[in-house]
């Protein structure tokens, strides 16, 4: 059997893509990622993407703050009892997040991912590790070893987040570690409290601009003595009171403690041998990110960043007639949830008129 649409990634771009196919009466087929594969846990490349491993996402239009207990019932309404479990602990034991509250990040992946169930979206839970678009219909191999053949596919593989790999750093993730200012730097726990941002580029900048609305006091911490980013952001930073830089700093080490948290982060020089210690209340990573391609070396045009080109202005085409994308893997500039959920709509449209075109469907 040959497919219409196999969507490969299942972040906010892939289930937007899913449930637009579906209503298409495209029967996509989605490989949702491995689940059980180590390297997955480590990248962070687990099925449902960046959003399943974030707190609270309070700018995802139509999800104000409400008592959780209503987001508790919600999901027991609307998910199978399986999937429902896989989320009890935020509502139910001594995880559970009561208060008024935003949706969680897995929360909305789940209700995501169902939303394509209840159309019709068949689900693999394994990755695409290998692809040969030289051919029509294309040909997938997944890593279990399943081949798939698909007249259309929509590539939403998304990024990963560049963390610098200390032991500290991954203790701390979700407890005063982030990647995302703007999914995180709101939260109470960094209300007027004095924060890091790691790094020296455009990200660094505007993120440590963007968390002077919350904190106390921004420190920007560069490798080097001079910042990578773009000049106009350089000079909002510089002159921002509220930030001060750390030049020629890495950071060595996260301290804290399991019941608080991030309290403070020590640095090292890069030119000597100093070291420091900053009271903070959280450490923010911005050191870029890494899109997920690897399995696509050599089958449809990249930046030398690795980011799949998009070909064609205000479509999701790719270098490959036939191949789409959405989302993060093709996006390192917007980078939210609710810009790969709209590129995922264009992605299924884009090969849903593909199809209709070429007498497919
Ligand atoms: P980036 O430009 O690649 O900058 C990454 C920064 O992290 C660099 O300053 C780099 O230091 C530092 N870094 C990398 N690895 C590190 C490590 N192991 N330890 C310490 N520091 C490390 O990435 P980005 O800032 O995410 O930007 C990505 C792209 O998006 C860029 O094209 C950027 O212009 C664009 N962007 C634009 C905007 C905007 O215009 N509003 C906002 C965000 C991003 P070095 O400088 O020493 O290499």
């Amino acid at each position: 059997m040959v497919e219409k649409v196999v969507i490969i990634g299942s972040g906010p771009a892939g289930w937007t893509a899913a449930i637009y196919a579906a209503r298409a009466n495209l029967k996509p087929l989605v490989f949702e990622g491995s689940a059980t594969w180590e390297p997955n846990r480590l990248n962070g490349t687990t099925p449902l993407g960046q959003l399943n491993l974030t707190t609270e996402v309070e700018n995802f239009p139509g999800w104000p703050h409400v008592d959780a207990a209503a987001l508790a019932h919600f999901a027991k309404s609307g998910l199978p009892e399986d999937r429902y479990a896989a989320l009890s602990h935020l509502y139910e034991g001594k995880r559970a997040h009561p208060g008024h509250r935003a949706v969680f990040g897995p929360e909305l992946m789940e209700f995501m991912r169902q939303q394509a169930v209840i159309f019709g979206t068949r689900i693999v839970t394994d990755d695409i590790v290998k692809v040969d678009f030289q051919r029509h219909p294309f040909v997938l191999h997944s890593r279990e070893g399943e081949t798939v053949e698909t007249q259309t596919v929509i590539l939403a593989t998304g990024a990963r987040a560049n963390y610098l790999g200390l032991p500290s750093e991954d203790r701390f993730k979700n407890n005063g570690v982030s990647a995302c200012a703007v999914c995180d730097g709101a939260l109470p726990r960094f209300r007027n409290k004095p924060l890091v941002v790691i790094g020296g580029g455009d990200s660094a900048v505007e993120e440590g601009t963007y968390l002077t609305k919350f904190a106390s006091t921004v420190y920007l911490v560069h490798r080097r003595n001079e910042l990578r980013a773009s000049k106009i952001m350089q000079e909002r930073a510089l002159s921002n009171p509220k930030i001060t830089m750390k030049w020629n700093r890495a950071l060595d080490e996260v301290l804290g403690t399991e019941n608080d948290g991030v309290t403070a982060a020590r640095l090292k020089s890069t030119v000597d041998v100093a070291t420091e210690e900053l009271p903070v209340a959280g450490v923010f990573l911005a050191i870029g990110h890494t899109p997920n391609t690897d399995f696509l070396k050599g089958q449809v045009k990249t930046h030398p960043s690795g980011y799949v080109v998009w070909t064609t202005p205000q479509r999701t085409n790719t270098s490959v007639p036939g191949v789409f994308a959405a989302g993060d893997v093709a996006d390192s500039y917007y980078k939210q949830a609710v810009t790969a959920a709209g590129t995922g709509c264009m992605a299924a449209l884009d090969a849903e008129r593909w199809l209709a075109e070429k007498g497919h469907h």
